[in-house]
């Protein structure tokens, strides 16, 4: 499998038990299922253990449009996290694969910890 952006090859990384992702060895990009993506949004410190690409040069690569899903080759739309707007990130509407840019991960679990934070406020009535 190589990278639909920087074209270097993809590794097959694992967190946990049963959580498999492919990470570029370039880039550092992610590509994974929604269903995975939703459980390392709940996977305490897994940005840290599988996200460790450079935020600038994913930043850079997040603006490439039409790329080719890794997987099934079909071209991926970039789509807005449903749950945080500002992160975009690329969705393949043929096998439900999505690739996050390095630093992407991240970016949804420090906001996803900061609407804890918020929420917790808010309880406590500031
Ligand atoms: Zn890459
Ligand atoms: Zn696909």
């Amino acid at each position: 499998m190589d990278c639909p952006k920087c074209r270097a090859s993809m590794e097959t990384v694992e967190f946990g038990t049963d959580i498999v992702v492919k990470r570029c060895t370039g880039c550092h990009g992610l590509f994974c299922s929604w269903q995975t993506l939703q459980r390392l949004r709940e996977e305490w410190l897994s940005e840290a253990v599988l996200d460790q690409g450079s935020a600038a040069v994913g930043a850079k690569q997040n603006s490439m449009l039409d790329i080719s899903c890794p997987d099934c080759s079909a071209t991926m739309v970039a789509v807005r996290d449903p749950k945080q707007s500002l992160i975009t990130l690329d969705s393949c509407p043929a096998c439900d694969g999505v690739f996050l840019d390095a630093g992407e991960l991240t970016n949804m679990k420090s906001a996803t910890l900061m609407d804890h934070v918020r929420h917790l406020l808010s309880k406590l009535g500031k």
